[in-house]
């Protein structure tokens, strides 16, 4: 099966697009019988604009959401109690209470109890 270049009319902008023998083969290894109705200029328009996602790779970490650096919030030095490496806490550490790195905290506190919210202060 070949392919050859084939110009089709974009249905948003009425402008005339090229279908490529490249993009062709690639429709048909997907399996798509259509030909595309819009221009590539006029597809990414409809993705920008639907686009309200998350940003990708923002890993949430429940109540130490504030270890991903991204919220402006006060953090505190402090030394992990389990590994003893240097570490930054959202809440002012004390003495009567230890702290954990991040990674010791998810090890010390399984996800599982989650529904406790604890009082900081
Ligand atoms: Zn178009
Ligand atoms: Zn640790």
């Amino acid at each position: 099966m070949s392919f050859s270049d084939k110009t089709l009319v974009c249905r948003d902008c009425k402008q005339n697009f090229t279908f490529t023998a490249g993009e062709q083969e690639f429709y048909a290894n997907k399996g798509l019988q259509n030909e595309p109705v819009r221009c590539s200029s006029c597809r990414s328009n409809r993705k920008t604009t639907r686009t309200n996602e998350p940003e990708e790779g923002y890993v949430r970490y429940g109540v130490f959401a504030s270890f991903g650096g991204r919220t402006p919030r006060q953090m505190h030095p402090a030394t992990c109690a389990e590994c003893g490496m240097m570490t930054e806490v959202p809440f002012q550490p004390r003495g009567d209470r230890p702290v954990y790195c991040s990674a010791c905290y998810s090890k010390v506190r399984p996800p599982e109890s989650e529904g406790t919210s604890e009082r900081v202060g």
